[in-house]
């Protein structure tokens, strides 16, 4: 009797629409006949610096310009392909930014911590688009979960900057497709470091390759946890703090409200970033939002306590106060000399934004001190060299990096085409 390999005669095909030399933009498609799952719908930065281009009118200038792919049935000046599903691995705008095109028909999917912060970002008005209560079905971790007659998902919690980062393995009749989406491996990572038990030996694994690159071949993949870095960085400022935040970076958050009640200080966020502490049950008697009157948000937060501009200026020695760059004037009206403005991986991010610059001179006019406290939210390169190996792919695809060609190891791999639709067969037989 002789065993005929499924995948002799694979029906499924994969096809990347963006995202594959770029850190981010991510758009790969798994079809198997006529059913399509779309992993990630991620915004392209368009060169280097990562300086993202500004909204513009319409879709189809969009295409013209390069910023969304020419991807059939699910945007929402197209008629809609019912086969098609969205899955997101992760909130970050690289991978998920431009769901706001997406036709409201198109079901999307992501992990339940993901359509949880998804629909508090919602309710701050951060992502208006997309109705996530009505489009986005949320997928537990560890289960299989059938997507169309044939596509199978199973999404498995990874660690990254970003609540409710998620790998995911798609399973049709005859291929197993792995996803990374983006990873950090630091030493209490545990979830990146399962993955290859959960997930491994697959028919093609993609994976992201951040930090895959030439001048960070040989730096040491040891990298401490957030909290390791910023909390006793943190405690060792005596004077007042002005820090920013990501608010896809819930865990971040956490790690201020605790330094700050080591610390023995109020700690104040915007009404927006309040609602959502308040939603992740972060609230605590140290915790105040500013009272400031064109927020819409304030009427919904009931269980963290106002603080007004006036109390804020008394007490201002023991605040560490959030200040996001479009709030930055209010700084004037504070006695902010002498403190220590922390910027803590918030917009804008680095100097290749041209805000970074403004930001910079505003902290000097208003003589502040200047700390960058932020960790990366990406695994080293050894890392992922480590985790590719492990996962024991026919294939390996790295994308998501500047030089995806770095990642080599005892495994094939393979750097696609974007545009090209490649059978997934073609791409495991042994050359
Ligand atoms: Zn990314
Ligand atoms: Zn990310």
């Amino acid at each position: 009797m002789t065993v005929v390999n499924p995948i002799k005669n694979s029906n499924t095909t994969i096809q990347f629409y963006a995202g594959l030399k770029t850190i981010g933009g991510t758009i790969f498609e798994v079809k198997y006949k006529e059913e399509r799952f779309i992993a990630d719908f991620g915004m392209i930065f368009q060169n280097k610096e990562g300086v993202q281009l500004r909204p513009q009118t319409t879709i189809s200038e969009l295409q013209a310009i390069g910023v969304i792919p020419s991807i059939s049935g699910v945007l929402k000046n197209d008629e809609i392909d019912r086969n098609a599903t969205i899955a997101i691995s992760h909130l970050h705008l690289d991978h998920m930014g431009l769901l706001q095109y997406v036709h409201p028909n198109v079901p999307i999917i992501m992990g339940e911590e993901s359509k949880a912060l998804y629909e508090h970002l919602h309710t701050i008005e951060e992502e208006p688009h997309v109705n996530v209560a009505q489009q986005v079905k949320s997928v537990p971790f560890h289960q299989p979960i059938q997507v169309s007659e044939h596509i199978q998902v199973e999404f498995f919690p990874v660690n990254h900057d970003a609540l409710g980062a998620s790998a995911m393995r798609i399973i049709t009749p005859d291929s197993t497709i792995v996803y990374s989406g983006d990873v950090r491996l630091h030493e209490s990572d545990i979830d990146t470091a399962n993955l290859p038990k959960v997930a491994g030996s697959p028919d093609i694994l993609i994976i992201e390759t951040t930090n895959v690159q030439e001048e960070f071949l040989d730096v040491n993949p040891v990298i401490s946890s957030e909290k390791d870095v910023l909390t006793p960085a943190l405690l060792k400022i005596d004077t007042p703090i002005i820090f920013n935040v990501y608010h896809r970076n819930i865990n971040r958050l956490e790690i201020l409200i605790e330094a700050a009640k080591q610390k023995d200080k109020l700690i104040v966020f915007e009404p927006e970033t309040a609602y959502l502490v308040q939603a992740f049950q972060m609230g605590a008697p140290h915790v105040r939002f500013l009272q400031v009157e064109q927020s819409r948000i304030i009427d919904s937060i009931d269980t963290i306590q106002p603080i007004t501009l006036a109390e804020l200026d008394r007490n201002f020695s023991k605040v560490w106060l959030q200040s996001s760059y479009h709030n930055i004037r209010l700084l004037q009206e504070l006695p902010v000399q002498g403190a220590t403005y922390v910027h803590s991986n918030g917009v804008p991010l680095g100097s290749f934004d041209p805000v970074y610059n403004e930001l910079l001179e505003w902290i000097h006019k208003v003589s502040m001190e200047y700390v960058v406290l932020g960790v990366s939210g990406h695994a080293a390169a050894a890392q992922i060299k480590w985790l590719a190996d492990a996962m024991q792919a026919k294939v390996t695809i790295p994308l998501h990096g500047f030089t995806p060609e770095l990642l080599q190891g005892p495994y094939k791999t393979f750097l696609p085409e974007t545009g090209t639709i490649y059978p997934v067969s073609e791409l495991i037989e042994e050359k």
